[in-house]
């Protein structure tokens, strides 16, 4: 928990937002700012910055937030249109909220974005 946080004060609920999902480890709700129709951001509830603070035991954590933006692409009807997870890492990288986060984007053909 880091009080100066946006992520931490939506997880704890001083910020309201839109959650579609929430267990003891992650919770996931729509982005202030879609891109898309459906776009959904996955977040551990522990405070972890970004994907070089990853330590070794996260390795569920994180492989377990990518099950969950499948099965949430699944509850939006995304599975067989396809859809994009992005995970922004460092100011190059375009990450803009320091707590590392999965983005799940869809229900539009998405451009080429490698950058
Ligand atoms: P990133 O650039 O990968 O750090 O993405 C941060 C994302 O968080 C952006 O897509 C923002 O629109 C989104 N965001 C920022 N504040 C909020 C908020 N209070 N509720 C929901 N999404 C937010």
């Amino acid at each position: 928990m880091s009080a100066d946080c946006i992520f931490c004060r939506i997880i704890t609920g001083d910020v309201p937002s839109d959650l579609v999902y929430t267990d003891e480890e992650m919770v996931a709700f729509r982005d202030i700012n879609p891109v898309a129709s459906t776009h959904i951001l996955v977040v551990p509830r522990e405070h972890i910055e970004s994907v070089p603070h990853l330590q070794p035991g996260h390795e569920g954590l994180v492989g377990r937030m990518v099950m969950r933006a499948r099965a949430l692409a699944e509850d939006e009807d995304l599975a067989s249109r396809g859809y994009r997870l992005v995970v922004n890492s460092g100011p190059e990288g375009g990450q803009m909220v320091p707590h590392l986060h999965l983005h799940l984007i869809g229900g539009r053909r998405l451009k080429d974005q490698m950058g």
